[in-house]
């Protein structure tokens, strides 16, 4: 056998596939498992952009197409987010990725040296902390906290700044709390980081999951962003589309310039059809996007109340994504000890907090993005399995 590099053996396998691979080992064995621990949604892609793929494919649409995307899907991009976002990008800013995966790999590649720090919340989507790890960049955290309903605390961002931070991490609506950032934190961080001019890369991938009326505002949007932010964003969650891999980074042409380069040596390009599928995504899907919206606000609230009527555990509600953040400090356990003691005991799969970083101990986190009988159902295994867990 050939020696494994020491970047590889550094990158720990994700804690959230831990558990999908035991909860689906143990569905394999024939056990009623409920799976609460993926960030996948449950819904087909709607069909309008499936068709749009298959005419693709017939009309032979099967080439490398520029590096950058097709110019159809650009600007369909650029059209978006100057409508819906009210940042008015040009199609030369957008670069068509593989998901926000490849977005955030290229914008830590691009940007920063080996040393240099970046502030990244905690908890995170760990790709945030790792990916940094692997080009010897200095993931810094700053914490979001319960008590402080989640929003970035200015102060604590302030003191964990150094002369080396070069770029700060937002993710609103949020993995794994569920969190919309407030327009005031958003006004904060838009200050803040032209104090310390700094690159803001804002993960954006849940957007149109919000609900109660709350409103996705993007930080591009806000006066003097749009030239020091990179914008990642992407099909798989508001879509339903995880397995087609597409999503795209907004910036200036200087910032796309720079991702292109290491976007061309490890993709070259996303698979052309899958683009096609997205311009139709884009300009024909939101009522089926607006479907999908109100049924998740349909599962949470359900799923919240039920939580917080349960003893010994409560939870925020949530305003967007997919995920509840399970307070589970007063059973004193860690979150891996719940988290395998509710799949073992209530055949329900969810992801302990500690897996999403240290401010995440304390906490499970459990995904709505299945169906609402599953959802039901597990609420009221979970019920007994913490009366049991309590005698
Ligand atoms: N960003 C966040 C915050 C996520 O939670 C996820 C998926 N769990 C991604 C990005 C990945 O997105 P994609 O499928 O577009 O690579």
């Amino acid at each position: 056998m050939f020696d494994t590099s020491k970047r590889m053996e550094a990158l720990p396998f994700s804690g959230i596939r831990v558990m999908m691979e035991r909860a689906n080992r143990m569905q394999k064995e024939g056990q009623d498992v409920i799976h609460m621990e993926i960030g996948r949604p449950d819904f087909d892609t709607p069909e309008v952009i499936k068709k749009a793929a298959y005419e693709s494919l017939e009309k032979g649409h099967v080439f490398y197409t520029s590096n950058y995307g097709t110019p159809e899907l650009r600007a369909a991009i650029a059209e978006k987010l100057t409508k819906e976002n009210g940042v008015a990008y040009a199609p030369e800013e957008i670069l068509v990725t593989i998901g926000v995966g490849e977005g955030t790999y290229a914008s830590i590649a691009a940007f920063l040296n080996p040393g240099e720090e970046v502030l990244v919340p905690n908890p995170v989507w760990l790709n945030y902390i790792h990916v940094p790890e692997f080009f010897d960049v200095k993931p810094v955290t700053y914490s979001l906290k319960e008590e402080n309903d989640y929003q970035i605390d200015m102060d604590e961002l302030e003191s964990k700044t150094t002369s080396k931070t070069k770029m700060l991490v937002i993710n609103s609506p949020g993995n794994p709390t569920g969190t919309v950032q407030s327009l005031e934190t958003l006004q904060k961080l838009a200050d803040f980081a032209k104090k310390h001019d700094l690159i803001v890369v804002s993960d954006e991938i849940y957007e149109k999951l919000v609900y109660g009326g709350v409103r996705h505002v993007s930080i591009a949007s806000l006066p003097g962003m749009k030239e020091r932010t990179i914008t990642l964003n992407g099909f798989s969650k508001c879509y339903s589309m995880t397995g087609w891999r597409l999503g795209y980074a907004a910036a200036p042409v200087e910032f796309i310039q720079g991702l292109v380069r290491v976007h061309q040596y490890v993709n070259t390009c996303a698979s052309s059809f899958v683009q096609d599928a997205g311009v139709v995504a884009l300009k024909e899907a939101e009522p089926d996007v607006q479907i999908m919206v109100k049924e998740y606000e349909r599962r949470r609230d359900y799923a919240v109340k039920a939580l917080n009527e349960m003893d010994g555990i409560s939870c925020k509600m949530p305003e967007g994504a997919f995920y509840i953040f399970v307070n589970i400090k007063s059973l004193g356990k860690t979150s891996a000890e719940v988290a395998d003691y509710l799949l073992d005991h209530a055949k329900v799969a969810t992801v302990p907090g500690s897996a999403f970083g240290t401010e995440g101990e304390g906490y499970i986190r459990l995904s709505y993005a299945c169906s609402y009988e599953r959802i039901v159902e597990a609420m009221a295994r979970m019920k007994e399995a913490f009366k049991e867990l309590k005698a």
